[in-house]
């Protein structure tokens, strides 16, 4: 259970239950010295961060901490599941400090991609966000590309500054920290000279040779993303590894599309069109009429309509329906988080509706490619 000594090294609680939270130490590690908690002694002896996770009230409580410091801030966010993994508030939070945002994960968009209209994208999105960011810099931390000018930036943005790294869970932060720690840090020093004594942060600072630090924050698990809902086994389904190939269909009002069994796309009103969905090829897409679509999904989810499997599906919350109107000549994309998007081609308008577990994320924004 919880244990009243805390890490020599981040300062946190120790706890044996639960190796994705932050704090756990392994029974049998209890008796070495210095008793750090597994994260710390991973980048220790590894140079290795490994994700631990926090709710998003706990999360707000670290952050609001940063405001308080002279800091360069890194937010790193998934491209694949940019509005689902983007912190908003994060400006309220880091005060005047700078923000860099790193976004990742580019290599699963399509091959020929417009990576200047993708730049221009994110920026505007950022900003909609309320994010005043001095950069943004697209990466792939899976192909480590873009990381050399990362490492540019970060030494031009920090001046003699720390560097904290915040992101929600997934979005390839300890990836990021990881190359960093190879990069910068100096682990000959202690990590275990803990800036904060007394107080529980969870943080974990890595030593950079100036005497500065990476602080490393835990991941936040945003609920509404698709990856918080499904199985490990779905999971791999959802989750593309590949570059996208987009999906071209051409609907008729009055039509549906399955994504396996996880969503259903409606295409209510408007004028015969093209929809062009960006999803994982690991996910069967499946076209039926709107009317029949119903009982299509209480007969055959687990089989045509799969993954989920038939287990994964009982335990998946309710489909809940929402609908949006497309606006006549607007470039729009239907964006259900962790999962993907669907393009809207025509210029004429049209009336959609997206169905998905409940509590995931489902919005309309301006079209990313
Ligand atoms: P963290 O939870 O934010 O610390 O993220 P991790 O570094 O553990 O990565 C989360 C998942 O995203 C893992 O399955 C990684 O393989 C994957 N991932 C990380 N970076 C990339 C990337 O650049 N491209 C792709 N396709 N996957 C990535």
């Amino acid at each position: 259970g919880n244990l009243a000594v805390r890490c020599s090294g981040c300062g946190v609680h120790l706890q044996t239950e639960d190796q994705d939270k932050p704090g756990f130490i392994p029974e049998k590690a209890l008796d070495r010295e210095p008793v750090i908690c597994q994260r710390c002694f991973r980048i220790k002896n590894y140079n290795e961060s490994s994700s631990v996770t926090v709710d998003q009230d706990e999360f707000l409580a670290l952050l609001s901490q940063i405001g308080d410091k002279d800091a360069l801030v890194i937010h790193i966010v998934d491209l694949f599941d940019f509005d689902g993994s983007v912190i908003s508030g994060l400006q309220r939070f880091v005060g005047n400090n700078p923000v860099l945002l790193v976004v990742n994960k580019t290599d699963l968009l399509p091959k020929v991609t417009n990576w200047n209209k993708v730049r221009n994208w994110v920026q505007k999105q950022a900003k909609e966000q309320g994010l005043r960011t001095v950069d943004v810099l697209l990466v792939s931390a899976k192909q480590n590309q873009g990381f050399e000018r990362l490492l540019e930036l970060v030494s031009t943005y920090r001046e003699d500054r720390d560097v904290y790294v915040v992101g929600g869970t997934n979005v390839g932060k300890s990836t990021l920290i990881n190359r960093l720690i190879r990069d910068y840090s100096d682990l000959e020093q202690e990590l275990t000279t803990s800036r904060y004594p007394g107080t529980t942060l969870d943080m974990v600072n890595i030593p950079l040779e100036d005497g500065k630090f990476i602080i490393d924050t835990p991941g936040i698990v945003y609920p509404w993303r698709f990856s918080e809902i499904v199985s490990r086994k779905d999971l791999a389904a959802i989750m593309p590894d590949k570059p996208l190939k987009p999906a071209v269909y051409q609907l008729n009002p009055g039509q549906a599309l399955f994504f396996g069994g996880m969503a259903r796309f409606d295409f209510v009103e408007g004028d015969r069109q093209s929809f062009t969905c960006f999803i994982s090829t690991a996910l069967n897409i499946h076209r039926t009429k709107l009317e029949r679509a119903d009982e299509l999904y209480r007969d055959h989810l687990g089989e045509l309509l799969t993954p989920p499997t038939r287990e994964g599906a009982s335990e998946m919350p309710e489909w809940t329906r929402h609908e949006f109107r497309i606006k006549r000549g607007s470039q729009s994309d239907i964006f259900i988080s962790g999962l993907g998007w669907v393009k809207v081609n025509g210029d004429n308008g049209a009336l959609v509706a997206v169905h998905v577990p409940k509590g995931i994320r489902v919005l309309v924004r301006p079209s990313l490619i």
